[in-house]
């Protein structure tokens, strides 16, 4: 695995910030009311005053690159999305270290991921340097809605979807890229708690071919009906299978699972093209390595978790993603099974791995992988 150096210096961070035509507000939220959203915002239910945006046509490409007021978008019916789910998006979060500086995490990364996604759903690819500098220039304009509480960020979301007004089934001429912020409390309110997973042998998330790879609005709308009715059974959340087999382990709707056995291994799933590649994901296998554990990328198979699980072999279970870090789960159960997973308790391994993820992100300790790029 190798560590990508961001290629953008605070110069050019500069450069690209200027790009975007910054239109403020002329109704921006009060201090007294920001001050409120900002007491115990619940995950993604205030956004800021403003939002970065830029469009392109296959005439003219990426232009007005701007930062504009927060709001509806006007839709004509029959924009292309709204039929055909020509969408992607990312999510990363802004982190105040105790300086008052803003930074975020591996941005090059979602970047990345984002031209992927972009390729697959037939959208045009936005640059490394339009991401980079559209999260700045949205930022430096909101900096005031950063969060600086104890697990509290501000969670960045760019999307881009297929703006043409034009029902035929082509790749749209014409695309949307915005982003949107939201200031973000601990995920779990009074403390990170153990999860319980269903393993889905009814429902696939995404097969071979598909768009699994791709951080797309459709892969999630399929996760639903399955997400829904685990609930209904008193699960927080369902895990993948493989469609083809479905035998081995996937991921969550929206999270990377791994396994730590008791011999000094942690494993996850191999990228098999139908799984999203997380950061998160990335990032603990490198900081695991570091310690001296084998970090493993393989197929798993549920039968083996459900085997360890029984004998001891498999001591925790974990999910994680940007949103939530990382999150032990407590029970883990399918249609003939339903075990507890570390006594039900949140494992060793994964809350020092979170601990250390969130002080590298939080600026409590050396950054010694350059993981962190500065906003503001
Ligand atoms: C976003 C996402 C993840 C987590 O990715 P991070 O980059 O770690 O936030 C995992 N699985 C799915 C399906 C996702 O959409």
């Amino acid at each position: 695995m190798t560590t990508t150096q961001n290629p953008i210096l605070p110069t050019r961070l500069e450069d690209l910030v200027a790009l975007f035509d910054v239109r403020p507000t002329d109704a921006p939220t009060s201090e007294e009311e920001r001050v409120e959203a900002l007491r115990a915002p619940k995950f993604g239910t205030k956004f800021t005053d403003h939002m970065a945006r830029v469009s392109w046509s296959s005439a003219d490409g990426w232009k007005d690159r701007r930062i504009e007021q927060y709001g509806p978008l006007q839709l004509d019916p029959a924009t292309a999305v709204l039929h055909y789910a020509q969408e992607i998006f990312e999510g990363l979060k802004a982190y105040k270290h105790a300086d008052g500086s803003v930074w975020t995490f591996r941005p090059d990364q979602n970047a990345a991921r984002f031209a992927r996604s972009a390729h697959r759903l037939a959208l045009p690819a936005l640059s490394v340097d339009d991401f980079i500098g559209s999260l700045a220039a949205l930022v430096r304009t909101d900096i005031d809605w950063v969060p600086d509480g104890e697990d509290s960020s501000l969670y960045l979301r760019p999307f881009m979807y297929a703006s043409e007004v034009f029902l035929g089934v082509r790749p749209s001429l014409e695309a949307e890229y915005l982003v949107i912020a939201s200031p973000v409390g601990p995920y779990f309110s009074g403390g990170v708690r153990p999860v319980s997973i269903y393993v889905s042998e009814e429902y696939h998330r995404s097969g071979p071919g598909g768009t699994g790879d791709a951080k797309s609005g459709g892969n999630y709308a399929a996760s639903l009906l399955p997400q829904m009715e685990a609930q209904q059974q008193g699960f927080d959340q369902v895990c993948f299978l493989d469609a083809v087999e479905n035998k081995y382990l996937e991921e969550l709707g929206g999270m990377n699972v791994f396994a730590v056995l008791d011999d000094g291994t942690i494993h996850t799933p191999e990228l098999s093209g139908t799984i999203l590649e997380g950061v998160t994901r990335s990032s603990i296998l490198r900081l695991a390595a570091d310690r001296g554990y084998e970090a493993v990328e393989r197929r798993i198979p549920l039968a083996d978790v459900v085997t360890g699980l029984r004998s001891g072999k498999v001591k925790e279970f974990f999910a994680c993603g940007t949103a939530a870090v990382v999150t032990p789960v407590g029970r883990l159960a399918g249609s003939n099974f339903d075990l507890e997973v570390n006594g039900g308790e949140a494992g060793e391994l994964t809350m020092s791995i979170r601990q250390e993820l969130t002080d590298i992100q939080y600026g409590r300790t050396e950054d010694r992988h350059g993981w962190m790029r500065r906003l503001a």
